[in-house]
């Protein structure tokens, strides 16, 4: 489904990515793990359309998609959950969510089908559907920011340190609602610094170091190799 070759990204002078290749087959569940500024959100961005690649390619579903804007990621299916963890704090539950739906507004049935899909597979939101977002927990933010990116029926989720400042009881509930979402059909990358819980769920892995992969393979592969541990696991 996804291809990256080679791509470096830039911040200015500084590379934040300098040589990254990796594939994410439909219905996978694909982690990258790495230390702080590794590269790890960088490459996210660059799926999602926000770093356009100074050098490489990336292909989804055989397209060219190196070039492409988030809207028009957006429409091929392409949606990014950020690790800042933004809602609009204003607007409730509800209108967080329609505002996911925001690229298929047009398509009332089917946008209605996917929140009540969300409301199941995230009960809480139900319950809160009226309440501004700015008044949910940091877990429950977390829950409205996936709901709201699978709002716009997305193909592939790139979800970015979800877990991220959560205590540990809400951080088991993220990965269980994430491997829920992977069952109902959705293909994930997903990037996190809390490596073991990970790669319990993952189907492959990435490790990234200083903007270059260091590995790829399974959990046991990963493991087996204690010279990454210092890598993943350092942070
Ligand atoms: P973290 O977990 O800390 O987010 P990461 O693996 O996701 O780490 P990136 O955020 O992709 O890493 O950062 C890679 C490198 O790019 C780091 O050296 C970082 O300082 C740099 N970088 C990231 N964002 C910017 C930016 N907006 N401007 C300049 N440099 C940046």
């Amino acid at each position: 489904m996804l291809e990256i070759k080679g791509i470096e990204l830039r911040y200015g002078a500084v590379k934040a990515v300098r040589d990254v290749s990796l594939r994410v087959e439909k219905g996978e569940l694909v982690t990258l793990l790495g230390a702080n500024g590794a590269g790890k959100s960088s490459t996210l961005k660059s799926i999602a359309g926000v770093l356009k690649p100074a050098r490489g390619t990336i292909t989804l579903n055989g397209e060219n998609i190196s070039s492409l804007s988030p809207e028009q990621l957006v429409r091929r299916g392409v949606a990014m959950v950020p690790e800042t963890r933004d809602v609009f704090p204003d607007l409730t539950v509800d209108e967080n969510l329609q505002l996911g739906a925001f690229s298929r507004r047009f398509d009332t049935k089917a946008v209605a089908a996917t929140r009540q899909q969300m409301f199941e597979l995230f009960p809480l939101l139900a319950e809160r559907v009226k309440q501004p977002a700015g008044t949910l927990s940091g877990g429950q933010q977390q829950q409205l920011v996936i709901a709201r990116a699978m709002m716009s029926n997305p193909s592939l989720l790139l979800l970015d340190e979800p877990s991220l400042g959560l205590a540990p009881v809400i951080v088991d509930k993220i990965f269980e609602m994430i491997v829920a979402l992977r069952k109902s059909g959705v293909t994930i990358l997903l990037v996190e610094q809390n490596a073991t819980k990970a790669m319990k769920i993952s189907d492959r892995n990435y490790v990234l170091s200083l903007g270059r992969v260091a590995a790829e393979g399974t959990a046991a592969e990963i493991a087996e190799r204690s010279d990454l541990k210092s890598i993943y696991l350092g942070s």
